[in-house]
């Protein structure tokens, strides 16, 4: 389906880039093996954007390097010659973190999917960053581990984006995101400079530059390796369903059971029509009669959860639930999980959507899902609301027509409004998905000019022309001379 929604703004595309392309592609085939390097309009199509599929460009090329010295050369010739690269992991980015712009050379890690060491007494898994995300918790299921953060793509994401976007899931309630559970990355600097940060060790002394590349969206380097933690299994895990009349009750009953101390592994939050446009796509068994659905997951053993869903129950009659469900096996906990995280893919075959990211303090999640209705509304739209509760971290499913321009543009201006709302609510843009393209923009609505002079001046520090992922995170306008 084409997408013509059009509003952002990409950089100007270097002509000293532009006219040499045939020379730079010369010189990119001295660096690589020929099968790594993508150079043909047609072949060049399926990099042309990522998940947030409302903009694409075409890039100059596509590098797909085996080895760390290879993205080395890559960068190291980049940096010479002022072309512009943006790394890329699977593309999965919601908010436009991997789409090129013309005069890009795309540096894509998928032919890096090793995994290095599995560390089983030291409990940490070393992995290049192509690897998916799934894979790390397939390989150490049998032993007995996982690794905590889950993003619904979990199948395709990988490792480096992750890192990139400092991905989170529904289990991240409990075990943190990406930033909590990374212990070291090998990265190659724009000049090509190749560094490596922590290690298997808990902590590093200095400044803490892991938690800073954790979430830079690929501007202030490419990530190659990465070690994380691996967590032993739980003895159990019960995924519960609790059904409200309303949006509002769910969502009250939610930030009792945060204020309350009691944190379960997961609460995840689904409207009337994401519970009917997930059970139709999954047959998870979601009640239909329900306004409102929590799932909430228990884990520990059968003692310690019958304790913790006993409190939790308490806090939900409080707030009138309808309908309390366990789940009675593991087939019906994997259907419940798959319904939820089959939701964006369950959408999108009933329309074209975008995704809001905004995060919330839980006290304002019943106020900011009810002005987010009248927002949708008022602009002839449709929600779906999908989301990590339990973290207040908020995902309206704007649906809409990308085939008709106005729709399109009152999607975006939807989105738009309620990334705001989030900001004003004492809330943030992004909780997991990233700023992108599609909210930088939005960046002086919850910065000041300071902070923002401050981060640039970060990222210059690492990048001073600015070639690593352009166009992305940071307003045009407030970039350095
Ligand atoms: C159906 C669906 C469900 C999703 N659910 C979730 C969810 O539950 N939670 C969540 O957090 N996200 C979710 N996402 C968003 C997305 O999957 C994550 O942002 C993911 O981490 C991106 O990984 P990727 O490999 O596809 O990276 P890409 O999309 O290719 O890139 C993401 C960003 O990371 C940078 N990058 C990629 N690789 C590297 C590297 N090796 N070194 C440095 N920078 C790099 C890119 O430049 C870009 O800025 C979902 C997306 C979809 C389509």
């Amino acid at each position: 389906m084409e997408h013509m929604s059009q509003t952002i703004e990409f950089l100007k595309p270097r002509s000293s880039v532009l006219d040499n392309r045939a020379k730079i592609i010369a010189d990119l085939t001295d660096l690589l093996p020929p099968e790594c390097l993508i150079h043909e309009t047609r072949e060049l199509v399926p990099f042309e954007t990522d998940a947030f599929v409302s903009y694409r460009r075409l890039p100059l090329a596509v590098a797909l390097p085996q080895t760390t010295a290879q993205v080395s050369a890559l960068l190291k010739y980049c940096h010479r010659y002022g072309i512009p690269v943006v790394p890329r992991g699977a593309g999965t980015s919601l908010s436009g973190g991997a789409i090129p712009q013309e005069d890009a050379l795309v540096i894509g890690l998928s032919k890096m999917n090793r995994i290095i060491e599995m560390d089983l007494f030291n409990r940490t898994a070393t992995v290049q960053a192509g690897v998916t995300n799934l894979s790390i918790s397939e390989v150490a299921s049998p032993e007995g581990f996982f690794y905590a953060p889950d993003p619904s793509s979990q199948l395709a994401c990988t490792i480096g984006g992750n890192i990139g976007m400092n991905s989170g899931g529904a289990h991240c309630l409990k075990y943190g995101v990406t930033t909590n559970n990374l212990l070291g990355v090998k990265m190659v600097l724009v000049d090509g400079t190749v560094l490596e940060l922590g290690g298997k060790h808990l902590d590093a002394s200095g400044y803490d530059l892991l938690g800073l590349v954790c979430g830079s969206e690929g501007q202030l380097g490419i990530v190659t390796e990465a070690t994380v933690r691996l967590l032993a299994k739980p003895e159990g895990a019960r995924p519960v369903l609790f059904g409200f009349e309303t949006s509002d009750e769910a969502g009250a009953c939610v930030a009792d059971i945060i204020g309350s101390g009691i944190i379960p592994v997961a609460i995840e939050f689904m409207d009337k029509p994401a519970i009917e446009i997930c059970e139709a796509f999954a047959k998870a068994g979601y009640p239909l009669d329900v306004g409102a659905l929590l799932i909430v997951e228990v884990e520990g053993s059968e003692n310690e959860m019958d304790a913790m869903l006993a409190d939790i129950v308490a806090i939900a009659r409080q707030h009138g639930v309808k309908t309390v469900r366990e789940c009675q096996s593991a087939m019906e906990a994997a259907a419940i999980w798959k319904g939820r995280k089959s939701a964006f893919g369950a959408t999108g075959r009933i329309a074209d959507y975008i995704c809001m990211d905004g995060t919330v303090p839980l006290s304002q999640l019943s106020h900011v899902l009810q002005q987010t209705g009248e927002i949708v509304a008022s602009l002839g739209l449709r929600v779906a609301n999908v989301f990590h509760a339990g973290d207040g971290n908020m995902h309206p499913l704007i649906l809409f027509n990308a085939n008709d321009p106005d729709e399109a543009a009152r999607a975006e201006e939807a989105g738009n409004r309620i990334l705001r709302l989030c900001v004003d609510a004492g809330g943030c843009l992004t909780g997991e998905h990233g700023v992108g393209i599609e909210k930088r923009d939005l960046m002086r609505h919850q910065y000041s000019d300071a902070d923002l002079d401050q981060q640039m001046a970060v990222r210059s520090a690492f990048d001073e022309d600015w070639i690593l992922n352009p166009s992305k995170v940071f307003p045009l306008d407030g970039r350095p001379a």
